[in-house]
Protein backbone atom coordinates (compact mmCIF):
# COMPACT_ATOMS: atom_id res chain seq x y z
CA UNK A 1 0.00 0.00 0.00
CA UNK A 2 1.18 3.69 -0.86
CA UNK A 3 1.30 5.97 1.59
CA UNK A 4 -1.57 8.21 0.00
CA UNK A 5 -3.48 5.52 0.01
CA UNK A 6 -2.82 4.41 3.73
CA UNK A 7 -3.77 8.05 4.89
CA UNK A 8 -6.62 8.10 2.70
CA UNK A 9 -8.05 4.65 4.52
CA UNK A 10 -7.04 6.39 7.99
CA UNK A 11 -8.82 9.95 7.34
CA UNK A 12 -11.93 7.70 5.56
CA UNK A 13 -11.71 5.11 8.70
CA UNK A 14 -12.09 7.79 10.98
CA UNK A 15 -14.98 9.63 9.02
CA UNK A 16 -17.09 6.90 8.81
CA UNK A 17 -16.23 6.03 12.96
CA UNK A 18 -17.47 9.34 13.35
CA UNK A 19 -20.50 9.15 11.45
CA UNK A 20 -21.55 5.96 13.05
CA UNK A 21 -21.01 7.50 16.57
CA UNK A 22 -23.12 10.43 15.74
CA UNK A 23 -25.96 8.11 14.58
CA UNK A 24 -25.82 5.73 17.71
CA UNK A 25 -25.92 9.19 20.08
CA UNK A 26 -29.03 9.95 18.58
CA UNK A 27 -30.44 6.58 18.05
CA UNK A 28 -30.55 6.65 14.38
CA UNK A 29 -29.15 3.08 12.27
CA UNK A 30 -25.78 3.69 10.85
CA UNK A 31 -26.89 3.09 7.37
CA UNK A 32 -29.44 6.35 7.64
CA UNK A 33 -26.90 8.44 6.95
CA UNK A 34 -24.41 8.58 3.20
CA UNK A 35 -20.71 10.03 2.73
CA UNK A 36 -20.59 12.34 -0.42
CA UNK A 37 -17.10 12.38 -1.07
CA UNK A 38 -16.26 16.13 -1.66
CA UNK A 39 -13.30 16.20 -3.76
CA UNK A 40 -12.52 19.74 -4.70
CA UNK A 41 -9.42 19.55 -2.11
CA UNK A 42 -8.02 16.28 -3.49
CA UNK A 43 -5.63 15.56 -6.38
CA UNK A 44 -7.18 13.26 -9.08
CA UNK A 45 -4.95 10.35 -7.98
CA UNK A 46 -6.35 11.14 -4.29
CA UNK A 47 -10.01 10.77 -5.67
CA UNK A 48 -9.01 7.81 -7.68
CA UNK A 49 -7.65 5.99 -4.42
CA UNK A 50 -10.68 7.00 -2.67
CA UNK A 51 -13.00 5.22 -4.97
CA UNK A 52 -10.91 2.34 -4.76
CA UNK A 53 -10.94 2.20 -1.61
CA UNK A 54 -14.41 1.73 -1.98
CA UNK A 55 -16.13 4.99 -1.60
CA UNK A 56 -19.44 5.41 -4.56
CA UNK A 57 -20.86 8.46 -4.22
CA UNK A 58 -18.48 11.95 -5.15
CA UNK A 59 -19.32 15.66 -4.94
CA UNK A 60 -17.99 18.62 -6.58
CA UNK A 61 -19.11 22.24 -6.28
CA UNK A 62 -17.79 23.12 -9.96
CA UNK A 63 -19.77 22.00 -12.51
CA UNK A 64 -16.78 22.16 -15.11
CA UNK A 65 -14.92 20.51 -12.75
CA UNK A 66 -17.04 17.55 -12.24
CA UNK A 67 -17.10 16.96 -15.78
CA UNK A 68 -13.23 16.94 -15.72
CA UNK A 69 -12.37 14.55 -12.94
CA UNK A 70 -15.56 12.59 -14.46
CA UNK A 71 -14.11 12.16 -17.52
CA UNK A 72 -10.47 10.92 -15.93
CA UNK A 73 -12.11 8.97 -12.25
CA UNK A 74 -12.91 5.24 -13.36
CA UNK A 75 -15.12 2.81 -11.33
CA UNK A 76 -18.55 2.77 -9.76
CA UNK A 77 -19.24 6.08 -9.14
CA UNK A 78 -22.19 8.77 -8.69
CA UNK A 79 -21.62 11.86 -9.04
CA UNK A 80 -23.46 14.79 -6.94
CA UNK A 81 -23.40 18.43 -8.18
CA UNK A 82 -23.44 20.59 -4.99
CA UNK A 83 -22.80 24.16 -6.01
CA UNK A 84 -24.55 26.53 -7.73
CA UNK A 85 -25.53 25.76 -11.81
CA UNK A 86 -25.93 28.35 -14.31
CA UNK A 87 -28.21 27.48 -16.85
CA UNK A 88 -26.71 27.10 -19.58
CA UNK A 89 -24.59 24.32 -18.46
CA UNK A 90 -27.47 22.10 -17.43
CA UNK A 91 -27.15 20.44 -20.63
CA UNK A 92 -24.30 19.12 -20.29
CA UNK A 93 -24.09 18.36 -16.77
CA UNK A 94 -27.73 16.15 -16.51
CA UNK A 95 -26.10 12.88 -17.76
CA UNK A 96 -23.08 13.34 -15.77
CA UNK A 97 -25.07 13.17 -12.30
CA UNK A 98 -26.82 11.03 -9.82
CA UNK A 99 -28.23 14.13 -8.56
CA UNK A 100 -27.83 17.61 -7.98
CA UNK A 101 -28.22 18.71 -4.28
CA UNK A 102 -28.35 23.46 -5.56
CA UNK A 103 -31.57 23.77 -7.21
CA UNK A 104 -31.77 27.15 -5.72
CA UNK A 105 -34.20 29.06 -8.04
CA UNK A 106 -37.30 28.59 -10.11
CA UNK A 107 -35.72 29.22 -13.47
CA UNK A 108 -33.58 26.21 -12.52
CA UNK A 109 -35.74 23.81 -11.74
CA UNK A 110 -37.97 24.63 -14.67
CA UNK A 111 -34.36 24.75 -16.96
CA UNK A 112 -33.87 20.97 -15.34
CA UNK A 113 -37.19 19.98 -16.22
CA UNK A 114 -37.85 21.08 -19.47
CA UNK A 115 -33.88 19.34 -20.54
CA UNK A 116 -34.30 16.45 -18.50
CA UNK A 117 -37.44 15.88 -20.51
CA UNK A 118 -35.61 16.39 -23.74
CA UNK A 119 -33.51 13.89 -23.15
CA UNK A 120 -36.11 11.55 -21.60
CA UNK A 121 -34.13 11.20 -18.31
CA UNK A 122 -35.38 11.27 -14.41
CA UNK A 123 -32.65 13.45 -12.56
CA UNK A 124 -32.83 13.06 -9.09
CA UNK A 125 -32.58 16.74 -6.85
CA UNK A 126 -32.51 18.26 -4.00
CA UNK A 127 -33.93 21.99 -3.39
CA UNK A 128 -31.47 24.57 -1.68
CA UNK A 129 -32.57 26.17 0.92
CA UNK A 130 -31.21 29.71 2.90
CA UNK A 131 -32.73 28.83 6.12
CA UNK A 132 -30.21 31.31 8.08
CA UNK A 133 -31.33 34.07 5.67
CA UNK A 134 -27.91 35.15 4.74
CA UNK A 135 -27.52 37.51 2.41
CA UNK A 136 -25.12 36.42 0.37
CA UNK A 137 -26.94 32.60 0.29
CA UNK A 138 -27.56 30.69 -3.03
CA UNK A 139 -31.04 29.14 -1.77
CA UNK A 140 -34.68 29.80 -1.87
CA UNK A 141 -36.40 31.59 1.22
CA UNK A 142 -38.47 29.15 3.55
CA UNK A 143 -41.38 30.89 2.29
CA UNK A 144 -41.01 30.83 -1.60
CA UNK A 145 -40.99 26.89 -1.25
CA UNK A 146 -43.99 27.65 0.53
CA UNK A 147 -45.46 29.79 -2.42
CA UNK A 148 -44.43 27.37 -5.05
CA UNK A 149 -45.74 23.76 -4.07
CA UNK A 150 -48.40 23.92 -7.07
CA UNK A 151 -45.11 24.09 -9.16
CA UNK A 152 -43.41 21.20 -7.65
CA UNK A 153 -46.38 19.31 -7.41
CA UNK A 154 -46.20 19.43 -10.99
CA UNK A 155 -42.63 18.43 -12.09
CA UNK A 156 -42.48 14.95 -14.39
CA UNK A 157 -38.88 14.89 -15.29
CA UNK A 158 -36.87 15.93 -11.99
CA UNK A 159 -37.46 14.30 -8.88
CA UNK A 160 -37.59 16.19 -5.68
CA UNK A 161 -35.89 13.73 -3.03
CA UNK A 162 -35.32 16.59 -0.19
CA UNK A 163 -33.60 19.51 0.66
CA UNK A 164 -30.08 20.79 1.09
CA UNK A 165 -28.59 23.75 3.54
CA UNK A 166 -25.16 25.03 3.79
CA UNK A 167 -24.88 26.76 7.99
CA UNK A 168 -23.35 29.82 8.12
CA UNK A 169 -19.17 29.23 8.41
CA UNK A 170 -18.09 29.00 12.22
CA UNK A 171 -15.75 27.36 14.14
CA UNK A 172 -18.25 26.02 16.61
CA UNK A 173 -19.93 23.37 15.27
CA UNK A 174 -22.83 24.19 17.36
CA UNK A 175 -23.31 27.51 15.62
CA UNK A 176 -24.51 25.30 13.32
CA UNK A 177 -27.25 22.62 14.84
CA UNK A 178 -30.12 25.57 14.82
CA UNK A 179 -29.66 25.92 11.31
CA UNK A 180 -29.91 22.18 10.77
CA UNK A 181 -32.55 21.91 13.31
CA UNK A 182 -34.81 24.49 11.15
CA UNK A 183 -34.31 22.57 7.96
CA UNK A 184 -35.42 19.44 8.93
CA UNK A 185 -38.90 21.08 10.58
CA UNK A 186 -38.88 23.15 7.09
CA UNK A 187 -38.79 19.98 5.62
CA UNK A 188 -41.76 18.21 7.36
CA UNK A 189 -43.76 21.16 6.70
CA UNK A 190 -42.95 21.37 3.31
CA UNK A 191 -43.92 17.35 2.93
CA UNK A 192 -47.36 18.22 4.40
CA UNK A 193 -47.86 20.21 1.43
CA UNK A 194 -46.71 18.01 -1.42
CA UNK A 195 -47.83 14.78 -0.54
CA UNK A 196 -46.43 13.57 -3.97
CA UNK A 197 -42.96 13.85 -2.96
CA UNK A 198 -41.32 11.91 -0.11
CA UNK A 199 -38.51 14.83 1.01
CA UNK A 200 -36.73 12.07 2.26
CA UNK A 201 -33.32 13.48 2.02
CA UNK A 202 -31.32 16.16 4.00
CA UNK A 203 -27.97 17.06 2.88
CA UNK A 204 -26.10 18.98 5.41
CA UNK A 205 -23.18 19.21 7.00
CA UNK A 206 -19.41 19.19 5.66
CA UNK A 207 -16.09 19.10 7.36
CA UNK A 208 -16.63 21.22 10.44
CA UNK A 209 -20.00 19.92 11.37
CA UNK A 210 -21.01 16.74 10.05
CA UNK A 211 -21.49 15.32 13.65
CA UNK A 212 -24.18 17.83 14.33
CA UNK A 213 -25.90 17.62 11.45
CA UNK A 214 -26.28 14.05 11.84
CA UNK A 215 -27.56 14.52 15.71
CA UNK A 216 -30.24 16.52 13.46
CA UNK A 217 -31.39 14.21 10.83
CA UNK A 218 -29.08 14.70 7.99
CA UNK A 219 -28.96 12.14 5.93
CA UNK A 220 -26.46 12.93 3.05
CA UNK A 221 -23.12 14.70 4.37
CA UNK A 222 -20.77 16.16 2.10
CA UNK A 223 -17.33 15.99 3.41
CA UNK A 224 -14.20 17.22 1.73
CA UNK A 225 -11.36 18.51 3.64
CA UNK A 226 -11.26 15.99 6.08
CA UNK A 227 -10.88 13.19 4.05
CA UNK A 228 -7.67 14.86 2.06
CA UNK A 229 -6.12 16.37 5.04
CA UNK A 230 -2.69 15.22 5.84
CA UNK A 231 -1.62 13.59 2.55
CA UNK A 232 1.80 12.96 1.98
CA UNK A 233 3.37 14.98 -1.08
C1 LIG B 1 -16.67 22.34 -0.39
C2 LIG B 1 -18.07 21.99 -0.02
C3 LIG B 1 -18.34 21.03 0.95
C4 LIG B 1 -17.25 20.31 1.74
O1 LIG B 1 -16.66 21.20 2.63
P1 LIG B 1 -15.45 20.72 3.59
O2 LIG B 1 -15.44 21.76 4.65
O3 LIG B 1 -14.24 20.71 2.74
O4 LIG B 1 -15.80 19.39 4.11
C5 LIG B 1 -19.67 20.72 1.22
N1 LIG B 1 -20.68 21.32 0.56
C6 LIG B 1 -20.46 22.27 -0.39
C7 LIG B 1 -21.63 22.88 -1.06
C8 LIG B 1 -19.16 22.64 -0.71
O5 LIG B 1 -18.95 23.56 -1.65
Amino acid sequence: MSALRDRLAENLAVIRQRMADACARSGRAADAVRLIAVTKSGSIEAVQQLVDLGVTELGESRPQQLLDRAAVIHGDVRWHLIGHLQRNKARRIIPAIACIHSIDSLRLLQTLESIAGELGVRLQGLLEVNVSGEEAKDGFAPDELLASVDALAGLQHVQIKGLMTMAPYSEDPETARPVFAALRTFRDQLAARLPSHALAELSMGMSGDFEVAIEEGATLVRVGSSLFEGLPE
